[in-house]
């Protein structure tokens, strides 16, 4: 590959780095507090607030197992093949998304539920 390679990996720890604060933010975030408002529209945000977290985390939580998967790629030498066809992934592609597992083809079929 090319040495473009350290630029992707770097990129793939400063998301690693950023998610893992995200998280580790959650947590902190997590303690169970819904209920201890006096007013119902406080429960309701902050419920709100509580559904939209555990979005962001669970996205999180997949994206960091993206960009492990990633990072383990590289050091086994099959980064950026996509892993539904085995094609190599563009790699413009690969420079917007580092922990792309799919080749634009796949990821258009598979986000249409094929
Ligand atoms: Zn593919």
């Amino acid at each position: 590959m090319t040495k473009d390679d350290a630029r992707l990996r770097r990129k793939l720890v400063e998301e690693r780095e950023r998610l893992l604060t995200i998280l580790a933010h959650h947590q902190v975030e997590a303690q169970p507090n819904v209920g201890l408002g006096n007013h119902m529209a406080d429960d309701a945000s902050r419920a709100f607030d509580q559904t939209r977290e555990l979005t962001l985390y669970r996205q999180s939580q997949k994206t960091l197992r993206d960009v492990d998967d990633a990072l383990a790629k590289m050091d086994n030498g099959t980064y950026g093949i996509c892993e539904r066809c085995g094609k190599p992934i563009d790699f413009a592609r690969l420079k917007a998304i580092p922990w792309a597992r799919h080749c634009l083809d796949c990821q258009m079929r598979l986000d249409q539920g094929h």
